[in-house]
């Protein structure tokens, strides 16, 4: 019953005749927020995307609902957090969600929206049902360069669609992802030695590097690059909707699935831990009715995004979602969950956010730690558990999907995940 109540619901809330914005999602595959100069970094990376938050409105403190690529935009485009759709890794077996699991492009396109999906990783392909509501769909398998073809796919298509109707772009881009090798001349933006140097880190369990600090340097320097090359991209889009006068009634959702481990708790890359610099995301929204130059700090979650785009079009936020729109600033003060869905090689870890106490608890050992992420930010000062935290995370880690994930072929999706190192 939940997708039939879930599209009823929909389609009746939602105005024929009001005059619907076009939508344009772009997720950074891997970007960390506090890498980009409108979350405070030092470094020139991102002014693109700092215009774009200057002329909209930047949320500070988005968590992500899982640490690696599958289950984090699952959330995103399902609205549901990653024990409720079931997408990810369990058992040695890889799911993804179930068919009949509500998916922001359908919703759209039923709404009267010309749709557009374009993915840059196998785990967003057909094998995991991303194609779903999309007019235009594609996906390359290992798109780790690929962000200006997909800039250009884009313009494409936008050109060529009636644009008679609204239309929504589903832009997912996967060069901050590593291999960290920006090409000319982002390569020597922040780096003496370009991609002359190392590109990658050793897919190696904590501890076990020779050098640690001197690839974490060099590695930070070529991401940085990768961010710049991804920007300036983004910033060919956006001049495109300005030429072509679609700006004005366009809006822009900028995001990340997860960010990356540069050794703050002893590890590289992302998928394993829980802490900050793998949940928490970037946000921002650009358009009719976001607010100008506001920074809004309250704690929200990626699964505000599939309600704030309902709520956007006129459609109401149906019962079944626990996320909450963006423009709605009265809510209730709740728990966000996120998990890594044992991505690989890692054991199952959950976290619960709850204001500014943050629980980690690993599933496997049945350990704890919470943080204070006022006091301490950078999670380096484990605080005894609030009983009223460990009864979430275990409330939220028994939550029962929505409807049963499905698994894809698994010999092909073995191979992928062994060409991108998550065994
Ligand atoms: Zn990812």
């Amino acid at each position: 019953m939940f997708p039939v109540l879930f599209l009823l619901v929909f389609l009746s809330g939602c105005g024929r005749n009001e005059t619907k914005p076009n939508i344009v999602l772009i997720i950074i595959d891997t970007l960390r927020a506090d890498h980009l100069g409108c979350y405070g970094y030092d470094r020139n990376t991102s002014p693109t995307i700092d215009s774009l938050a200057a002329s909209g409105t930047l949320w500070e403190e988005v968590q992500a609902q899982s640490s690696w690529t599958l289950p984090a935009i699952t959330s995103i485009f399902t609205g549901l957090d990653v024990r409720q759709h079931g997408a990810g890794r369990k058992n040695d077996q890889v799911y993804g969600m179930n068919p009949n699991t509500p998916f922001l492009p359908l919703l759209l396109n039923h709404s009267g929206y010309a749709t557009c999906g374009i993915f840059n990783v196998y785990l967003l392909s057909e094998q995991f049902g991303f194609n779903k509501g999309f007019d235009s769909f594609s996906c390359n398998w290992m798109g780790s360069t690929e962000a200006e073809n997909s800039v250009n796919q884009a313009i494409d298509w936008i050109q060529n669609f009636n644009q008679n109707e609204p239309f929504f772009l589903a832009l997912h881009v996967f060069d901050v992802h590593d291999p960290y090798d920006p090409p000319p001349p982002f390569d020597l933006l922040f780096s003496q030695n370009g991609s002359e140097g190392i590109t990658d880190w050793p897919r190696l369990e904590s501890g076990s590097l020779d050098n640690p600090e001197f690839y974490k340097d060099h590695i930070i320097n070529m991401y940085d690059g990768e961010i710049a090359w991804t920007d300036f991209q983004i910033s060919r889009l956006l001049q495109f909707l300005r030429n072509s006068g679609l700006d004005e009634n366009t809006v822009i959702i900028i995001t990340s699935d997860h960010g990356e481990e540069f050794l703050e708790h002893n590890g590289f890359g992302h998928g394993k831990t829980m802490y900050q610099e793998v949940v928490h995301v970037p946000l921002i929204i650009s358009g009719p009715g976001f607010e100008k130059g506001l920074v809004d700090s309250s704690v929200r979650a990626h699964i505000d995004i599939l309600p704030t785009i309902l709520d956007m079009i006129g459609a109401e936020n149906p019962a079944d979602l626990s996320g909450y729109s963006l423009l709605d600033h009265e809510i209730p003060h709740r728990t966000i969950p996120s998990s890594n869905v044992n991505s690989s090689y890692a054991p199952p870890v959950a976290a619960i956010r709850f204001g500014e106490s943050k629980l980690i608890w690993n599933s496997a050992s049945d350990e704890s730690r919470e943080f204070n992420l006022s006091t301490d930010p950078l999670e380096l000062n484990p605080l005894s558990a609030q009983e009223s935290l460990l009864d979430s995370v275990l409330y939220y880690w028994s939550t029962p999907p929505v409807l049963p994930p499905v698994t894809s072929n698994r010999d092909i999706i073995d191979a992928a995940l062994r060409d991108l190192g998550y065994f």
